[in-house]
Formats: structure tokens, sequence, C-alpha cells
């Protein structure tokens, strides 16, 4: 498959990543609202070690996200867009912001989350299973668990 790519919006911070992506989401949980500045966040979930940051500098912040865990968001330095985050306990997967892609036009959300938080003003995808909360076991760590346990290397 061709490497995903993406970035920032001052063109500083470039990443790409050479595995499709494994999970796909959307999440209306405050936390995301406020990382993103909007409603909510969209992002997809990859092998963090296949993704490589290529140029310019993250920063980053540590929040204790609705599900309990310490999650890491991290953002340009220069201009703040945000780009990635992973659980620093467990570091096997990134999460690359819908917006740092060079082509959005990949995502293809099959859940969204914390429904019960979501703004009235904004219309839910017509296609996703909606969930009240955060997302359960088989949800989110099924499908990672099967890809990390088929990979050879
Ligand atoms: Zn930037
Ligand atoms: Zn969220």
């Amino acid at each position: 498959m061709e490497p995903l790519s993406g970035g920032c919006a001052c063109g500083q911070v470039r990443y790409e990543c050479t595995e499709k992506p494994l999970v796909q989401f959307i999440c209306h949980c405050r936390d995301c609202q406020y990382a993103s500045g909007s409603a909510f966040s969209a992002s997809v979930f990859v092998p963090r070690d296949r993704v490589t940051y290529l140029s310019g500098k993250l920063h980053h912040y540590d929040v204790m996200a609705e599900s309990g865990r310490e999650l890491r968001r991290q953002f340009c330095s220069a201009c703040g867009s945000p780009i990635s985050a992973h659980w620093p306990a467990s570091p096997v997967v990134e999460m690359l912001t819908v917006a740092s892609l060079d082509d959005q036009g990949i995502f293809n959300p099959t859940h969204e989350l914390w429904v019960s938080r979501a703004e009235s003003w904004h219309p839910f995808h017509p296609d996703t299973v909606k969930l009240q909360e955060g997302p359960d076991e088989e949800l989110v760590r099924e499908p990672l668990r099967a890809y990390f346990a088929a990979r050879k290397n």
C-alpha cells in the first residue's frame, strides 16, 4: 500500500506511516472537543512503530482521558496543529488526527464514541455505530490484538 503521510498547517511537522489504519473513530468526549477545537475529534489508529516523524518539533501535553488512562496529545510546536496521540503507559498505537492526513478522503469511521457528550448543533455520521460512552474491549482492543498477533515483524 501507499504510505500514509501528513503534517501540520505550517508545514514544519511531517510524518509518514507504512501501515493502513487499524481502527477509525469519531469521538465526542469533552477532551477531544478541547483538543480539536470543535465538536469532536476524528482519528485513525495505526501501529506506533510504523509511524516516522520526518521533520518539525512536536510538543505534547498529557491528559487523564475519560477512560481513566493518561493520554499524550501531540501538536506542532510552531503552529499548534493537533497531530497525534498515544497512551504513554502502553505506546503500541498512535492515533493520527484525520485533519493532519494529506489525504483525508481515506477516513471511513466505523464508530462514534461518547455520543452522550455530543453537541446538539452538529449531526452524526449516518453510517457509524453510536456508543453512549467510550469504546468497549471488543471494539478497540480486539482488532489491535488480532493485528499484532498476526504480524510477522
Ligand atoms: Zn506547524
Ligand atoms: Zn475523545
